[in-house]
């Protein structure tokens, strides 16, 4: 039998910046990459929707099918499966003496419960397992992780102030030797055999990180929009509004150092100002939800969350279908799900807007808002998503006691023209401004003379926006009082 070593993928689908890679080839072994579509990951979650649905998916089945080709040009063979991680790498050991592993640690237990079932299967192989999700290394922070800052800008301070470096990027190896294969490499499942139907129009990201180094290099330099980020990074309908670096940053189609590096390259030819900052700055926030994930732990899914606030959420399965489908009577909050649902993607200030209305006006339990997000989103990441829905639902590093979005408001201030609101619902595409902003106002004069039936052709608000506020706000505070 062949001795081998092998380089398993998973949330890293690149060659580029990557240490496990790095390490295998100089093995002096024959190396083989594996990927394993894990159909747990597939499957219905506990409220009936799926936890990847098929925007992610063919997001993913793209990025693989890229990594193929781009560990191919360097010589290594990619294994593709279709099952439990558990069952490629038994199968893998009937055929091949597997002498060592490399990965990228992965700090979610579900991923951490796979590993040790693979590593039950390999008692006598070696695992090596790098750090290669983030800017910075953990063990280049000036703290303990159990003495992370609880919020983001104590951490921000910290690392400032300390001076803290950003490891340099690693380039690919330029040739290594790959494993012979005495089995077929496989392919990624199609959508139908991962449960899904196909798309009704073409995906708004294609995976893989050749097309990553093309938004990177395209939004940076060619289109040259970093200098005005900041301006410009809270719109809503233009794909050049923000960076939209995150399906392949999630995936790990693009590592955030590289991402770092073209940032500090662009400052020293053309301009550093307080866009070239801020975008670092989002990139921190990311690091810091990371952190926050490997501190906590599972806490990060708990209902009362890191603030330990026992929040009687409310449910009501109406009102959680009426967001999920974009019908809840409020433009901002409709145009953002449906956008969400039809292409896996909506802009942060939306992804804010849905979330606080979902927990500060309807009041529900904000793990399954999450949960949705997760099995929509193109750029889901468990850490982010999570961290960013405690945030807003108020359970997690949120100084603020009681923070809640006031959606029609943000509308007017974000879209002011109503442009995004129109892209996405059609129904009210003849409604100007301001009712576009709250149609629920229109008489009849204006429902006839703009097309639209309220309770018709679009939904009446599904709750009082402020009088739900007002009640969520005093349920919270309560809450909070017995803390
Ligand atoms: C409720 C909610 C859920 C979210 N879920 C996710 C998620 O699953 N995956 C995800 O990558 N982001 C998530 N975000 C953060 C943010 O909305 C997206 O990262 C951002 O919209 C992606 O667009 P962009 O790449 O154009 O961002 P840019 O504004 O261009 O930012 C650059 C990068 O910084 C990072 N970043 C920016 N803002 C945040 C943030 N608030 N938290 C963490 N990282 C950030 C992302 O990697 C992003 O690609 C969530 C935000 C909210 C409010």
């Amino acid at each position: 039998m062949d001795t081998c070593v092998i380089v398993w993928f998973r949330k890293d689908l690149r060659v580029h910046d990557h240490q496990p890679l790095i390490r295998a080839a100089k093995s002096s072994l024959p190396v083989l990459g594996v990927y394993s579509f894990d159909p747990d990951e597939y499957s219905d979650t506990a409220y009936g929707f799926t936890k990847t649905d098929l925007h992610r998916a063919q997001f993913i089945r793209e990025s693989v099918t890229d990594l193929r080709d781009t560990l191919s040009d360097i010589g290594v063979p990619l294994l593709i499966r279709h099952e439990h991680p558990a069952n490629t790498f038994a199968s893998i050991r009937k055929e091949m003496n597997i002498e060592s592993v490399f990965l990228h640690e992965e700090i979610g237990s579900e991923e951490q419960q796979v590993e040790q079932a693979v590593r039950s299967e390999l008692p006598g192989t070696t695992f090596v397992v790098d750090h290669g999700h983030n800017l910075y290394h953990p063990d280049d922070l000036p703290f303990d992780i159990q003495d992370l800052p609880d919020t983001f800008s104590q951490f921000r301070k910290k690392i400032e102030k300390n001076g803290t470096m950003v490891r340099p990027s690693l380039h690919p190896p330029k040739h290594v030797q790959g494993a012979d294969l005495p089995f077929n490499p496989g392919e990624p499942p199609s959508l139908s055999e991962l449960g899904l139907e196909e798309p009704e129009r073409e995906p708004r990201y294609r995976g893989g990180s050749s097309n990553a180094r093309q938004r990177l290099m395209g939004y940076v330099f060619e289109k040259d929009r970093l200098r005005m980020y900041k301006e410009t990074r809270n719109g809503m309908l233009k794909e050049d509004d923000s960076s939209k670096f995150s399906p392949w940053l999630a995936n790990g189609c693009l590592s955030p150092k590289i991402v770092y590096e073209q940032i500090l390259k662009y400052e020293a030819e053309r301009v550093k100002n307080k866009s070239t900052y801020m975008l670092y700055f989002e990139l921190l926030w990311r690091d810091y939800f990371h952190l926050v994930h490997r501190k906590h732990g599972n806490r990060i899914f708990f209902p009362s969350g890191l603030r330990d606030v026992e929040v009687p959420w409310n449910y009501n399965k109406a009102h959680a279908e009426a967001w999920r489908e974009g019908k809840t009577g409020y433009p901002l909050v409709d145009a953002a799900m449906r956008e969400l649902k039809e292409t896996g993607f909506t802009s942060n200030r939306a992804r804010q807007n849905v979330a606080s209305f979902f927990t500060k006006n309807l009041g529900l339990d904000w793990r399954e808002g999450a949960a949705w997000f997760e099995s929509q989103l193109v750029d889901h990441d468990v850490a982010s998503n999570y961290g960013n829905w405690l945030y807003i639902a108020g359970v997690g590093n949120d100084a603020v006691q009681f923070r809640a979005f006031n959606v029609e408001k943000q509308a007017k201030d974000y879209d002011p023209e109503g442009a995004y609101l129109r892209y996405w619902l059609p129904e009210l595409k003849n409604v100007p401004a301001p009712w576009i902003f709250n149609p629920r106002e229109m008489g009849m004069v204006e429902q006839e003379q703009y097309d639209v039936i309220l309770g018709e052709d679009y939904p009446l608000p599904i709750v009082d926006l402020l009088a739900a506020m007002q009640e969520r706000k005093s349920v919270f505070l309560d809450a909070m009082q017995n803390e």
